[in-house]
């Protein structure tokens, strides 16, 4: 039986839309590149704010597609052919796929943090990202130095590949300082001897509960934020690393000698999203995520009729607000399905 729902993007948003679909009755297909479903959640440890297993959520999300929902993982699409009534999905393992209505949830791609030459990513073993530590948390392991002992200092940096015209990316990952303040708790809990600071533009703390992680980083932990942007990133022979900052609050600049630099990469534009909006004619906007209809009205719509989007395809966003618009996606399609001709 052809499906009558093709997602594309087994992250959190496609999941959450397939789950609440199937409880309508929707015959629904996941496409995924990947080996596994779950997206970025999945290499998650725990979720901000209230550090809650990312499994945990991913279970929940699972619990509800209760085996109503096809998957099948490790396809890469090479056409998207638009019938008066329905569409069909061309991979590049041969197969095709037809459905009444798409939606496009292929989520985002994490700024590649080697782009900033000047931080030393790729260069010095001791300059890593922020997934990275979510990697060593998840496997229950310490965070340790290359030489593999415990880091005396350690310094997270904020904005990395967004805000930053030189990259090209002018807009704010959003999740990107929460994030950091909870892996700094999170250092802090595992080494309670290490020393934390945080470079930071802007603290954006906007969300509920965010501020509250914001004050306990400060006032039970002793994170120290520092209002200032890298300039530059050197090793030293140690292999400690040496950081330069100005702090824009007392205009003076800073030199600093750190065990480990953390960088919160911000979110791209998934590339292989670029290759749907071609196949389906859809636009972007100057930020490279997918405009939809009407960014106030029609959300979840796009100019082509039947065309779906949900998540972070239209750009950084929470996971509650990712879970949110993918439940918000399967109602339009769910209408949209029932009015069809
Ligand atoms: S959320 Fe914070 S760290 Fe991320 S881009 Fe915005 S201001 Fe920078």
């Amino acid at each position: 039986m052809d499906p009558q729902v093709i997602i594309i993007g087994a992250g959190i948003a496609g999941l959450t839309a397939a789950g609440a679909l199937a409880e309508k009755g929707h015959h629904v297909l996941i496409l995924e590149k990947e080996a596994q479903p779950g997206g970025h959640v999945a290499q998650w440890d725990r979720l901000f704010p209230s550090r809650r297993p990312g499994s945990e959520v991913l279970d929940h999300i699972r619990k509800i597609m209760d085996g109503r929902v096809e998957i099948k993982p490790g396809i890469r699409i090479n056409g998207i052919i638009a019938h008066d009534q329905d569409f069909t999905v061309l991979t590049e393992e041969g197969t095709s796929y037809t459905g009444q209505a798409l939606l496009i949830a292929s989520g985002f791609r994490l700024f590649q943090a080697e782009r900033k030459e000047e931080y030393g990513y790729g260069i010095y073993d001791n300059v890593i990202t922020s997934a990275e530590v979510e990697t060593v948390f998840k496997q229950g392991k310490k965070l340790l130095t290359s030489k593999g002992t415990l880091p005396q200092r350690v310094a997270l940096i904020h904005c990395v590949g967004s805000r930053d015209e030189k990259v090209g990316n002018l807009y704010c990952s959003k999740v990107c300082c929460v994030t950091g303040v909870k892996q700094a708790i999170e250092i802090k809990e595992q080494l309670p001897q290490c020393e934390v600071f945080s470079f930071y533009m802007d603290m954006r703390m906007y969300d509920r509960h965010f501020e509250e992680l914001y004050f306990e980083a400060q006032k039970q932990w002793g994170v120290q934020f520092i209002r200032g942007r890298l300039s530059e990133c050197s090793e030293a022979p140690d292999q400690s690393l040496i950081i330069k900052t100005e702090d824009t609050l007392t205009g003076r600049p800073l030199r600093m000698i750190v065990d480990l630099v953390i960088l919160l990469v911000g979110f791209v534009p998934e590339p292989e999203t670029g290759k749907l909006v071609e196949m389906l004619g859809l636009s972007t906007g100057e930020d490279g995520f997918i405009l939809p209809s009407d960014e106030h009205y029609n959300d979840n719509l796009t100019t082509v009729p039947g065309v779906f989007l949900a998540g972070a395809v239209k750009g950084p966003a929470t996971i509650s607000n990712t879970i949110a618009d993918a439940r918000a996606a399967a109602l339009q399609i769910d209408s949209w399905l029932k009015t069809k001709p």
